[in-house]
């Protein structure tokens, strides 16, 4: 279709990717064990340990960002052991059947979808775990399946008062959007993924190891061989990789982060800010239900229930008419909610764009209880406002 090259990808991943980086791609390959590959990976690496605000190592895997959860978990647990696991969504869940498939024993503190997990919760039950048998404290940071940030930074003060669990983290929407300071939290293991906030195609894993995290390798005894993070280790200080890397994946992520290094760590967090606000602020101007409440919004998805119009009604319009994706709600809320991302490689006009393809799509759907050009008007004054 000749307007085809239209389509704006409005999901919490894959998300949209600049042309400089689309183009990065399209370049011959270069072998993966030459001294150019080895300088695009040094520098790839040292932009990787900027963006996490760690002196950390930060490994790349040829994996999604499961593969790199899964990573993160199997090289420093064993079967048997103890971990606490927060879900409060899609994503929570996953990582305790990841667990589960290990032989890994799961506490969980659960809240609904929607809502925040509980940091007392967590600080409870690391305060009653006198005898250190939990090992593990698993949580996700953003919750892309219902729009909610946790509170990572107190869940974290909760595990290092217990003194001897890990910290492992699903960063995926989070890093890129929003600050997720290792260092200064003290998280131990953090999962990201290449097609949410990094503005590169799908493909990519990255994990960060603190020195308890190597600590803990050097006791795991899960088996593992592609996702052994011994060897990668070992190759990143040589820049290189074990196995073959994808190459053209590493040149966008090159490129990407040279671009992310430009914008600025705040820039890059304040212009998240500025979508979510703007976002947020169309969803309520149109009375449109938003899922999760503003003190726990995250940075890269907002998701929105609408009362009296279908959710797949609207994302079905948005799509014909508009070229724009919108997600849907998964497991017990598909068909309820839709979401739209804003995560990435997006700006203001996106929103602008979206906001009143959005309110169109209402109006051409018999939607009433709402003014058309409100979501807009409000939109744009929170872009006008912090632009
Ligand atoms: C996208 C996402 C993942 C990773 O999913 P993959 O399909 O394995 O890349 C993990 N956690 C969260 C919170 C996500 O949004």
């Amino acid at each position: 279709m000749p307007m085809d090259d239209k389509f704006m990808l409005m999901i919490p991943g894959p998300t949209p990717v600049p042309e400089r980086v689309l183009l990065a791609q399209a370049q011959h390959l270069i072998g993966h064990r030459s001294g150019e590959f080895s300088q695009i990976m040094g520098e790839i690496t040292e932009h990787l340990k900027w963006l996490h605000q760690t002196q950390n190592d930060v490994l790349i895997l040829a994996a999604s960002g499961t593969g790199a959860m899964e990573a993160g978990i199997i090289n420093v647990l064993s079967a048997g052991d103890r971990v606490l696991v927060g879900s409060n969504g899609k994503f929570g869940d996953r990582w305790v059947k990841v667990c589960e498939a290990f032989g890994i024993t799961v506490d969980l503190i659960e809240a609904e979808w929607g809502q925040p997990l509980d940091p007392a919760a967590f600080e409870a039950a690391l305060t009653a775990d006198t005898a250190k048998a939990i090992k593990a404290v698993i949580v996700t940071h953003s919750e892309t399946s219902s729009g909610v940030l946790n509170d990572l930074e107190a869940i974290a003060k909760a595990v290092k008062a217990h003194g001897e669990a890990l910290i492992i983290v699903d960063a995926v929407t989070s890093l890129g959007a929003c600050s997720v300071p290792i260092d200064d939290w003290g998280l131990d293991i953090v999962a990201s993924g290449s097609q949410k906030g990094y503005m590169i195609p799908p493909g990519l894993g990255f994990v960060a190891m603190s020195d308890r995290a190597w600590a803990a390798y050097e006791k795991s005894t899960l088996p593992k061989f592609y996702l052994d993070l011994g060897p990668y280790r070992k190759s990143a200080a040589k820049n290189t990789t074990p196995f073959t890397p994808p190459v053209s994946l590493f040149f966008a992520l090159q490129v990407a982060l040279g671009m992310m290094r430009e914008e600025g760590l705040e820039g890059i967090f304040s212009r998240h800010q500025r979508l979510q606000q703007a976002t947020r602020a169309a969803m309520k101007a149109l009375n449109l239900p938003l899922f999760a409440a503003d003190d726990v919004a995250s940075p890269a998805v907002t998701a929105v229930m609408p009362q009296g119009v279908e959710a797949e009604a609207i994302r079905s319009t948005m799509r014909k008419q508009f070229d724009i994706a919108l997600a849907g709600g998964q497991d017990h809320l598909k068909g309820k909610i839709f979401r739209m991302g804003h995560l990435g490689f997006v700006c203001d006009r996106d929103i602008i764009t979206a906001v009143s393809s959005l309110e169109a799509t209402l109006t051409h759907l018999g939607a009433t209880g709402f003014t058309p050009g409100a979501g807009l008007a409000a939109a744009q004054a929170v872009l006008m406002a912090s632009g």
